[in-house]
């Protein structure tokens, strides 16, 4: 499999010069050549294949000879050591659980399926990786999670000063060891912006690879599409699928894995009042804008960093985008009355980001009542407390995972926005190496 750079499709990698350069120097994304075709006995097979065993199939399509099958196998049932759950909510809804992982958010399949393959890539060359990463929140908490520890590879996480909450805070900024949190005056965007001119302008020389972790990595969106797989294989017919979007990572992989087959009916973008691409496909227009702060703040995003492969995997064709995809967004106060009335209705408990998802799947499936749709619950709502709680009056259980990051002492770097001061933190950092 090759991997073409969106701005200039002359470019072309294999996996492992794509997942290793993370974005190219013009900033152009990577892109799968094409999306690889899965055989009908794959979709025949599909209800009864575990979550790893879709990766596999569907993983050795994509790395190609880069990682071995062998190698494939142990990275993946490393990465997915926790389950995926898909429950009913009515005879019309289901959720897709994402957030049974280490860091209770679905960033966790991602993150460590690409910390698999860097850990992979550090120990056949033995190049020093720094990994770069701009957050909203979440990103952070699973990419300091799934590569504390890892050998030969540094972690500089770029996260908003006082936009995250404490626990993402901790999850980033309280483990230490080959991961320093970044705490940066300025938004995510502008955390975003340095992240990518740090990646276009700094040359390291030869024993320092920088490298980056956003969602703009392919190796952490071709993991996000296989719990689609999972999903619609465990959920008995064709189903619109309804994904809360930020940066449109998600979405973009559940788009690949239908480009490749997967019998998905619609699929649904739900966002918070940074709704660039709702009003894209109501309008026809994309206007990116300063991103706005919400309480699905993981979900702040002005201008959705993976938007263009999004339209790609539709031929960049606006009448085959909106017959495939649909647009909704939700304000604070439609999010919270929400939670409120869906726990009020069937005692689920949604966190913020999977009740935009859940209020997008409602809004589609009015207008389709012959319809019916899985939304995608991404963080587990004992992360988000503070809000859940008063909604529906009572106790939110924070999952086991996340207790132990309450009790760490916090360490940042503190940074002005500006690629410019990465730069010079970055040079002073690795000068003597
Ligand atoms: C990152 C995140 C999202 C948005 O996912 P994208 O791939 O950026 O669209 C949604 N919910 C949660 C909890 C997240 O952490």
């Amino acid at each position: 499999m090759r991997y073409y750079n969106l701005k200039d499709p002359r470019l072309k990698f294999g996996f492992r010069d794509a997942v290793i350069r993370g974005i190219s120097s013009d900033m152009g994304l990577f892109m799968p050549e094409t999306v690889p075709v899965m055989e009908p006995q794959f979709f025949e097979r599909l209800p009864e294949l575990s979550l790893t065993e879709i990766a596999i199939e569907v993983g050795a399509r994509y790395v190609g000879n880069d990682i071995p099958p062998a190698e494939l196998e142990r990275i993946s049932a490393e990465a997915f050591d926790f389950p995926v759950m898909l429950r009913d909510i009515d005879d019309r809804k289901q959720v897709l659980e994402l957030f049974h992982g280490p860091t209770a958010a679905f960033k966790d399949f991602g993150a460590r399926f690409m910390a698999g393959c860097f850990s992979y890539f550090a120990s056949h060359d033995g190049m020093r990786t720094v990994v770069l990463v701009a957050t909203s929140g979440d990103t952070g908490g699973a990419i300091a999670s799934s590569f504390l520890g890892v050998e030969g590879v540094d972690v500089m996480i770029l996260y908003p000063s006082g936009k995250v909450s404490t626990l993402q805070e901790n999850q980033m900024a309280t483990l230490g060891q080959n991961i320093t949190a970044i705490e940066v005056e300025g938004t995510f965007d502008d955390c975003q912006a340095m992240v990518k001119g740090a990646l276009t302008t700094l040359d390291t020389g030869s024993r320092i690879r920088l490298t980056s972790a956003n969602s703009i990595n392919i190796a952490r969106l071709i993991p996000q599409s296989f719990y689609y797989y999972y999903a619609v294989g465990r959920a008995g017919g064709s189903k619109v699928i309804s994904v809360p979007s930020g940066n449109f990572g998600n979405i973009t992989a559940a788009a690949m894995a239908w480009r490749s087959g997967l019998d998905i009916d619609h699929l649904v973008a739900a966002t918070n009042i940074n709704k660039v691409v709702p009003e894209y496909l109501s309008s026809g227009v994309y206007t990116p804008a300063i991103s706005l702060p919400t309480i699905a703040n993981a979900m702040d995003v002005g201008n959705p960093g993976n938007f263009p492969r999004l339209t790609r995997l539709f031929d960049d064709e606006f009448c085959r985008i909106t017959s495939g995809l649909s647009g909704y967004w939700f304000d604070d106060e439609q999010i919270r009355e929400h939670i409120r009335a869906e726990f009020e209705r069937t005692g689920y408990i949604l966190d913020p980001h999977g009740a935009v998802a859940s209020l997008g799947l409602d809004s589609y499936l009015e207008e389709h009542p012959e319809k019916s749709g899985i939304f995608v619950e991404t963080a587990h709502p004992g992360k988000f407390t503070g809000t859940v709680e008063p909604l529906i009056e009572t106790e939110v259980e924070m999952p086991d995972s996340l207790r132990g990051f309450m009790k760490g002492k916090k360490e940042t770097v503190v940074m002005k926005s500006g690629s410019e001061h990465l730069a010079d933190f970055l040079t002073c950092r690795y000068s003597s190496v």
